[in-house]
Formats: C-alpha cells, sequence, structure tokens
C-alpha cells in the first residue's frame, strides 16, 4: 500500500525507490514544513512590497458571501481541512485542550512525558499505555458529528475535491467518505501493520478490534513482532499520498472551508497557504486561527490567514462549532433538512446496528480483573456516552 506511513528506521534502506522529494528522508515533514513557510515568507513579502493580490471572489467575507458563491456555479472543488474540533461533539476528547485532553488524562500510565504515548521508538519498548489508551478512543464506540455528515453531504452534492483530516478517529469513513475523499493525514485506525520492516504485514480494522478489546498485546501472526495501527505516531513520516494529493489539490482549489483545527501543527498549518492567492477560505472554529506569526505581524509581514484587516479580501471566519456552524451554512444553502434528516438517519442505523451486536451477545460480557481498575479510572475521564459503549464492550476470554 502507498499510503502506509513508514517507520522511521526503514529509511535508509528505501532510497533506491522513488519517492515524493518530501519523503526522502527522517527530517521530511519539517523541511516540507519549513519550505512552505518560507515560501509563504517570501510570497507575504512580495505581495506587500509590490501590491500583488488575489482576486477578491466574495460579495462579502461572511457566511453569507461563502453561501453565495457556493450557489453561483463558480465554486466547484472545496477542499475540508479538519482537525479534533469537528469530533469533539462526539465524545471524543482533544489532544491538546488542557481541561478534557487526553494528556491531563494519562498520568495512570506512568509515562515519562504525556507525548511518549505517542512517540514510535517509546512504544516498541512500552506498547501497554498505547494499547489501554486505544482501547478507550477505538473508532467504532463514537457516532460521527453534524459536520461529518456536512462534509459528506458535500461530497454527494459533487463538491468535495478532498477532505483533509488530522484526526485518527475515522468518523469520516463512518460518515461515508471514502478512501479516495480522505487523506488521513496523521495515520488511521483502518488499517495496521507489523512493525518489522522485513515483514509488514498488513492487519485488518477487525482483526485490531477484537486484539484491542481482549487486553491483548497484538503481535504479528507470522513473525510475532508487535502490530500497530496506521496512525502516525511521533518520529514516523506522514503518509505519502498526503503529500502528493497536497501538490495537485490544492492549486485546483475554489474555496477551502477550515474546521476545528487552530492551525498550529505543521504541516496543517502551512497548507492554508497553498491555495491560489484568489481562492476564499472559510474558517470555522471557536476561536480565530492561521493568522499571521505576532512577530512577523509586528514587522508588517504576517502570513496566513487575514479576516479583518483593511486587506482582507478572502477570508472568513465564522466562531462557533463545527456542528453550528454546518447548520447555519447549510441553512444558507438550503440543505438544513436534508443534513438533519441524514445525521437522524445515519445515527439510527448506527444505534440499531450497536442493539443488534448486544443482542447477538449470547452471555453478558464479562470484563477481567485487570481491566476494571482501568474501566473505574476511565469512566471518571470519558464522557457519558463512551462509557456507556464500554459497558456493553465484549471482553475476549
Ligand atoms: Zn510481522
Amino acid at each position: 500500500m502507498s499510503d502506509v506511513p513508514e517507520a522511521s528506521e526503514s529509511q535508509e534502506v528505501e532510497h533506491s525507490i522513488p519517492e515524493p522529494e518530501e519523503q526522502s528522508d527522517e527530517s521530511s515533514d519539517d523541511r516540507e514544513a519549513s519550505g512552505d513557510t518560507e515560501m509563504d515568507f517570501l510570497r507575504n513579502l512580495f505581495s506587500k512590497t509590490l501590491g500583488i493580490s488575489g482576486e477578491k471572489v466574495l460579495d462579502e467575507l461572511t457566511l453569507e458571501g461563502v453561501a453565495s458563491y457556493m450557489r453561483s456555479g463558480a465554486c466547484k472543488h472545496i477542499i475540508c481541512m479538519v482537525g479534533a474540533g469537528i469530533s469533539t461533539s462526539a465524545g471524543i476528547p482533544d489532544f491538546r485542550s488542557p481541561e478534557t485532553g487526553l494528556y491531563a488524562n494519562l498520568q495512570k500510565y506512568n509515562l515519562p512525558y504525556p507525548e511518549a504515548i505517542f512517540q514510535i521508538d517509546y512504544f516498541k519498548k512500552h506498547p501497554e499505555p498505547f494499547f489501554a489508551l486505544a482501547r478507550e478512543l477505538y473508532p467504532g464506540q463514537f457516532k460521527p458529528t453534524v459536520c461529518h455528515y456536512f462534509i459528506k453531504l458535500l461530497k454527494d452534492k459533487g463538491f468535495l475535491k478532498r477532505c483533509y483530516t488530522q484526526n485518527i478517529d475515522t468518523l469520516e469513513r463512518v460518515a461515508g467518505l471514502e478512501s479516495e475523499d480522505l487523506i488521513e493525514a496523521h495515520g488511521t485506525f483502518h488499517t495496521s501493520h507489523c512493525v518489522s520492516f522485513m515483514c509488514r504485514k498488513e492487519y485488518s480494522m477487525d482483526w485490531m478490534k477484537v486484539k484491542i478489546q481482549s487486553d491483548d498485546i497484538p503481535k504479528c501472526e507470522k513473525c510475532n513482532s508487535l502490530v500497530k495501527p496506521d496512525i502516525v505516531f511521533f518520529g514516523e513520516n506522514l503518509p505519502k499520498r498526503f503529500f502528493t494529493s497536497t501538490a495537485t489539490d490544492f492549486p485546483s482549489c475554489d474555496l477551502l472551508i477550515i474546521m476545528g483545527t487552530s492551525l498550529q501543527v505543521q504541516p496543517f498549518a502551512a497548507m492554508v497557504g497553498r491555495v491560489s492567492k484568489s481562492c476564499p477560505r472559510l474558517l470555522i472554529n471557536l476561536e480565530k486561527a492561521g493568522g499571521a506569526d505576532p512577530l512577523l505581524g509586528m514587522l508588517g509581514l504576517g502570513g496566513g490567514m487575514d479576516f479583518d484587516s483593511e486587506k482582507a479580501y478572502r477570508d472568513v471566519v465564522h466562531i462557533s462549532t463545527c456542528d453550528d456552524g454546518c447548520l447555519a451554512l447549510a441553512d444558507l444553502l438550503g440543505w438544513r433538512v436534508e443534513l438533519e434528516e441524514l445525521v437522524k438517519r445515519e445515527h439510527e442505523k448506527i444505534d440499531s446496528k450497536g442493539g443488534e451486536e448486544n443482542a447477538n451477545q449470547s452471555t453478558v460480557p464479562t470484563v477481567k480483573a485487570e481491566s476494571v481498575k482501568a474501566e473505574s479510572v476511565k469512566a471518571e475521564s470519558v464522557k457519558a456516552e463512551s462509557v456507556k459503549a464500554e459497558s456493553v464492550k465484549p471482553k475476549a476470554e
């Protein structure tokens, strides 16, 4: 598979395979990102000095302006860039939020430092904390949000060029987006691989689900090495498809919709600068993001998004939850009823499927002694709906 992130240790032996230049060594992501930042800096410097600017496409820098552009027929290719904020209403905690964030809940695992749980070298020595966390967060216990279904509606109506997600919860797939619609920039639980570079045997989501729910540490059936979901750990490269698609998708984008991300993590942060100068950019988020670097801003050279300076001409911010923002936009597009019915129908489908699965279990699920402790700690830290899902989860003996 071409879109599988590869362990960093494999890099030396990979030089014979032609790859995008961004992928040629370990520091590729950094270089890609810093390259972008430099380019943005230069672009901004030139546009500032020479007065180069894009065409003004929107009538007004509001959600109404975006909606009327979408209805005009001139807006054909929409790219969505989404982050943790689109999944919080599904009950999935935001990694970086200090209150509800995952890192705050990791004390029980005795990690040397919180990020270690997602570090590939640490994982290879101590996989237990990651799999304990995975058990809490396992995809399938959560339902996609209004925002996820809004993106599905964009696809159904022929607008969606691609959805770039930082999330690993697979809710985009659950909502009906397919592999070709999606770039899972931080990888996915959808597939797993043996971590041994000599083996790399692929495992399905169902296989991994059974392992994770059974308290077993997943081991390769061929070589007995660890098996890891294909989410991108620190110390690993982003999926190759991320770089190839970014290069082709962004120049032809007619509208960039950014939702639920504070655009603080590279390479996502720099990507907003990859659309054409005339491409409108809509941010739906609880706070403004993607603005100029404060230091560069002080020098009058700021890059990034510009919502309200006198030079603002294409960037729109809608401060709200992602669900509310999508409902408001759907309303302006005349899609609101359709969106609400889609959400209702799909959620009912998921609920009834969950009900069947539970009904099919002939015995009351038993919980292993060692996991009782983890379960009770979990109950304090995870939202009510996920605790409910946990309590009916089958435990393999
Ligand atoms: Zn193996």
